[in-house]
């Protein structure tokens, strides 16, 4: 059940921050698509909140825009926003990938992708932090956020277009399902040798990560059917290395090697 509370609707940044510092036991809301379902679930989560900052009104967390090097995304941008954008389209389309798979139309059309990521760029009144996200995600439902910050915005570097990348989710069903396995490859072949690459997965591990064992085994190797299937060999161990044994690893292990396997090829090959 949704308790009643209290509920402000600041229109700046500065007047959510001061909101942030003098109450207590608030919480931010902007899609609401975990907050409302969290209240419903009666979660530890949300049992102490006190009151509700709306950031919906501050137009700055809507806009996406873009600099020479790179794309800098507001908090409160929906996922449908992220996916109609034409230059998150031109510059991350592993991000449109990605960000279409989101739980429904329905779900997209709320959900944001600073609620999602609780990402890295965290202000305060006192200063103004960046973080990359691996840093600022913790554990489940931990973050690095402090009780007075606000993520304004998601800046992603732009890549050269000789990077190519592939993205899967896998889920119960094709729709509003959560992920029980994504990954993401994105490399930069040069020569027939491995550049540079970025290899993360989500849900397969507690939180989404990079893995930098496998990409540091990756860089400058001549590409190989032989070297993808051992890179996706040994991320499912190292991955099972994280996670221990559990119920459903005998399903799982190999399912999560098969789709690296078939990621990394993608990326490779060029098929997107
Ligand atoms: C049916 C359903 C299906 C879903 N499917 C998926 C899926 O497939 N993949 C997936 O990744 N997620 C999925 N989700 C989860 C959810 O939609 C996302 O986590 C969503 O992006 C959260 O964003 P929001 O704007 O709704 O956050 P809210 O619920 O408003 O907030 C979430 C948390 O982030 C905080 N917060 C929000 N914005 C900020 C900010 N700018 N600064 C600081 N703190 C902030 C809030 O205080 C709260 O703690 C699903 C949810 C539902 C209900």
């Amino acid at each position: 059940m949704i308790p009643n509370i209290e509920y402000f609707t600041p229109k700046t940044i500065a007047e959510a921050l001061q909101l942030l510092s003098k109450q207590e036991n608030v919480k931010i809301i902007a899609g609401g698509t975990d907050v409302i379902t969290g209240f419903h679930q009666e979660s530890s989560r949300f049992t102490k909140t006190g009151a509700l900052i709306d950031i919906n009104r501050i137009p700055e967390l809507h806009q996406i825009s873009e600099t020479t090097g790179s794309v800098w995304i507001g908090a409160g941008c929906t996922f449908t926003q992220v996916v109609n954008s034409p230059v998150v389209q031109k510059e991350f389309p592993l991000l449109v990938q990605a960000s279409s798979g989101v739980g429904s139309l329905q779900i997209r059309n709320r959900a944001t992708i600073g609620g999602n990521f609780v990402n890295n760029a965290p202000q305060s009144a006192d200063n103004s932090r960046t973080m990359p996200l691996q840093e600022f995600l913790i554990r489940p439902y931990c973050t690095q956020l402090a009780f007075n910050e606000i993520v304004t915005n998601i800046t992603l570097a732009k890549l050269p277009g000789s990077y190519h990348g592939s993205y899967y989710k896998l889920g119960r069903r094709r729709g509003v399902a959560i992920s029980r396995i994504t990954v993401a490859a994105l490399l930069n072949v040069v020569d027939d040798a491995i550049a540079d690459i970025r290899f993360a997965s989500g849900a397969a591990t507690p939180i989404g990560m990079r893995f930098p064992e496998i990409e540091a085994l990756a860089m400058n190797q001549k590409v190989s059917d032989d070297l993808l299937r051992k890179l996706a060999i040994q991320t499912g161990e190292l991955v099972l290395e994280r996670t221990g044994l559990r119920w459903s690893t005998a399903y799982k292990l190999p399912v999560l090697q098969q789709l690296c396997y078939q990621e990394l090829f993608n990326a490779v090959y060029g098929k997107e």
